[in-house]
């Protein structure tokens, strides 16, 4: 007899605090037989799956990657053609630097059926959490979102600097380890050393942290104050309103207010 084959849902978790899930991604989550799941993924969302759902982390640490991505899609696709419906829970937005349009497409080549559920990137909600508008009316109308980390394998291994010095915002994802080359990068193509710039460090979380530079100061800051991944960088006058207030704490939030989707 054959087994009806189950869906592979790739639902973005939101950028880490887990109130910022989407409505869909929550429901499907509780529902899911079988959930796969990155590291940065709210420890509250996994509490939220059933009692008798397989939970399988497959988070990677910086550097050591602990399951090859290989592995993730090989694996997803096996529990969908078992018949098991899965969750592939991933941070952010599945498709923002997230690897997600390769599981896709292992689910394609796989006959499974592939629902992307879109998530709340942290390239735009960690500097939305600092109180830093991606784009401002009349001033600024134009962001690019770029990895500071480019992919050994990739045929083109610079940034293009005159490109970005161009863009009235820059949100840099992954980008401590090469921020020195970054900045520099950024002045050799013109951009003005006063450029105000911000990293925000876990946007959205408890331990949230916001730090204020320029470009000229920027990498010597983040070694003075010790950055640590995960963060963004927004560099462009947009970054001069960055604040250490609390703008997206869903622990403020009145607990009336919070109703019926209580996650965490
Ligand atoms: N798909 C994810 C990005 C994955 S790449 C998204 O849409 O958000 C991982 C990078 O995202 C991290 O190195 C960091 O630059 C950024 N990031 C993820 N969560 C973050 C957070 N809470 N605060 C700041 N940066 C974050």
């Amino acid at each position: 007899m054959n087994i009806k084959a189950g869906t592979v849902y790739l639902v973005g978790a939101g950028p880490g605090d887990p109130g910022l899930i989407t409505v869909r991604g929550l429901m499907l989550l509780r529902q899911a037989d079988v959930i796969v799941h990155d590291r940065l993924v709210a420890r509250e969302l996994i509490d939220e799956v059933r009692p008798d759902a397989e939970v399988i982390d497959a988070g990677k640490t910086p550097g050591a990657h602990r399951y090859a991505q290989g592995w993730i899609n090989a694996l997803i696709v096996d529990r969908a053609q078992a018949g098991f419906d899965v969750v592939r829970l991933k941070g952010g937005d599945p498709f923002v630097f997230g690897r997600g349009f390769e599981e896709l497409e292992a689910c394609r080549s796989g006959g499974v059926e592939c629902v992307v559920v879109p998530g709340v990137s942290s390239a735009i909600a960690a500097p939305a959490a600092a109180g830093i508008p991606v784009t401002q009316r009349g001033e600024v109308r134009s962001f690019a979102v770029v990895t500071g980390c480019v992919a050994p394998d990739s045929p083109s291994p610079e940034l293009d600097y005159r490109a970005l010095a161009a863009m009235d915002t820059v949100v840099i994802l992954m980008g401590r380890s090469n921020l020195p080359e970054i900045a520099a990068g950024l002045l050799c193509a013109g951009k003005d050393p006063s450029t105000s710039v911000a990293c925000v460090e876990r946007g959205t979380m408890r331990e949230q942290r916001v730090v204020k530079a320029t470009l000229a100061t920027i990498a010597s800051t983040a070694e003075q104050v010790s950055l640590r991944a995960p963060m963004v960088f927004v560099i462009g006058a947009v970054a001069r309103h960055a604040t250490t207030d609390a703008i997206n704490d869903w622990a403020s939030i009145k607990s009336s207010q919070r109703a019926n989707f209580q996650v965490g």
